[in-house]
């Protein structure tokens, strides 16, 4: 398997049983290793409040920051703000998890890998447009050139089948 260049480890075995604090900053290099990624620039933090006990551990999972996009409406460059939460439960065994909050390790695991959690998670919290919050945050100037392309386009649509034959002699 390939090395992951940016991988969010949790060395649990050294760890005591308790709870323990693990921070993490992922880029658009985090990114660049998932190839159907939506998300591409971003600098967003990740914190994970991780307890150790005696079979199992357990964590909260919690990330903010932002994401470099283009606007849905305007096209224009922009930063979105995400943030999101969700726990994690892992246990031992070869047990196939039917519930996404439970993972199974090796028994001889001796660190844990983040990263496909914390991915998912992120392209959880995007919203299904990315776009300018308001409206008048937008590129006015774009939007109503999109607006006047899209009215052209219907109207060309909609030329009467006739005139299109006489349109088309006339271009001859
Ligand atoms: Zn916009």
């Amino acid at each position: 398997m390939k090395k992951k260049k940016q991988g969010l480890l949790i060395p649990f075995s050294s760890l005591k049983e308790g709870k323990h604090q693990f921070d993490y900053s992922i880029d658009a290099a985090f990114f660049e290793q998932y190839e159907q990624s939506l998300v591409h620039e971003a600098q967003i933090d990740v914190f994970v409040d991780f307890e150790k006990k005696r079979n199992l551990m357990e964590m909260d999972i919690s990330f903010n920051g932002k994401i470099g996009s283009i606007c849905d409406r305007c096209s224009d460059p922009f930063e979105l703000e995400i943030d999101g939460e969700d726990y994690l439960i892992v246990k031992f065994g070869e047990e196939e998890s039917i519930d996404e909050h439970i993972i199974y390790i090796s028994d001889s695991a001796y660190e844990l890998d983040l990263s496909d959690q914390v991915y998912q998670l992120v392209n959880l919290a995007l919203p299904a447009k990315i776009e300018h919050e308001k409206e008048e945050d937008c590129d006015q100037e774009m939007i109503k050139k999109l607006q006047e392309y899209s009215i052209s386009e219907e109207k060309e649509d909609k030329v009467d089948p006739r005139w299109e034959a006489l349109n088309k002699l006339k271009n001859k």
